[in-house]
């Protein structure tokens, strides 16, 4: 008993210890975490320990304050600990890789702790591959059809040397898509796609937004996807823009989005591209406010917002009121970011 409540002292002790990494999950970053995998030697969350107990191959975890552990175990966690493990299983994380967070959905957080102990696909012995080669892809995706909704198998392909994904409904035929790297986005969406692995692509064309939703029965797949588009687009950021700097070219390679959803437009037909309004920043004269513009009126009465844009002011309408303050919140969120750079 004595041995049990001195463990789990040291181990608690272990967990905070500075300069160790260990307050923080190995594999999502989040804080103070309170399980750990005795065979891979790293503090772990929750929720990754979840993941981790599904590969007992590679893995054995055990809660810092429930479990029994024995002293050699605590000697094994004490000379390894989650810097150690980093220095091991991260050495060639390439730039462009998408690390999840704790606000991940599964397949990307389970994928990244299979690729880094299962597969050790980022070990110094790894040779990596280039931004060019890795954003070079071709196979089968499952595609939403525009109108029946059904999922159907479509052949995509990927060519960050080209600049284009493009896919396919029969191989004899050209392209249905041909879409232009530079203005692609991937983003997972399982809840909207109704699928674990339900991937969103949005692009532009002829200043209209689509989406393609996607998925692949295999985890592994539809992640090396989104990595392979991360890959191809980090190739066209990297070459178009030589001088900016990697912190700040990385947060522009995928995004997710704020808040998505529908609003309607008002005002007269823009004779620009539409489908979409840029949203700078505060300092740039960029200003959302609930309602109407002074002296514009519209049929509907519905709660509107303006977008104020150095340019003109865009008028919405939404659905609700709490729909309205939804995107009142989101829209502010952004236009309050500081500036980078
Ligand atoms: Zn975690």
């Amino acid at each position: 008993m004595m041995d049990r409540d001195r463990n789990k002292t040291l181990l608690l002790e272990l967990q905070r210890a500075a300069g160790t990494g260990n307050d923080r999950c190995a594999d999502c970053g989040e804080p103070d975490p309170e399980w750990a995998s005795y065979k891979l030697g790293i503090f772990i969350c929750l929720n990754c320990s979840g993941i981790h107990r599904n590969l007992p191959q590679i893995s054995r975890v055990k809660s810092l304050r429930l479990d029994f552990w024995e002293n050699d175990l605590i000697e094994f966690m004490k000379t390894h600990g989650n810097l150690c493990a980093k220095a091991k299983y991260e050495a060639k994380v390439p730039p462009y890789y998408y690390i999840p967070r704790s606000h991940d959905c599964l397949v990307l957080r389970e994928q990244w702790i299979r690729a880094k102990y299962e597969r050790e696909e980022f070990v110094a012995t790894q040779v990596c591959q280039d931004p060019c080669s890795a954003g070079s892809r071709e196979g089968f995706l499952w595609k939403r059809g525009r109108e029946s909704r059904q999922f159907q198998k479509r052949q995509f392909l990927l060519s960050a040397r080209e600049g284009v994904m493009k896919y396919y409904i029969k191989e004899s035929r050209g392209p249905k898509a041909i879409i232009s790297i530079e203005n692609l986005n991937a983003m997972f969406q399982t809840e909207k796609i109704q699928h674990a692995h339900g991937l969103q692509i949005t692009y532009n064309t002829n200043g209209q937004t689509r989406n393609l939703f996607v998925h692949h029965e295999s985890g592994k797949e539809i992640v090396d996807w989104f990595n392979a588009i991360r890959a191809a687009r980090y190739h066209y950021l990297r070459t178009t823009f030589p001088s900016v700097p990697e912190p700040e070219l990385i947060p522009r390679i995928t995004r997710n989005y704020v808040k998505e959803g529908y609003m309607e437009k008002t005002g007269p037909k823009d004779a620009f591209a539409q489908g979409q309004v840029f949203i700078g920043r505060m300092e740039e004269g960029y200003k959302v406010q609930a309602g109407l513009p002074q002296g514009v009126r519209v049929k509907k009465r519905k709660p509107a917002i303006t977008v104020v844009t150095p340019m003109r002011e865009f008028v919405f309408i939404c659905e609700n009121e709490r729909e309205q303050r939804e995107w009142i919140d989101a829209l502010n969120g952004v236009i309050a970011q500081p500036l980078s750079g």
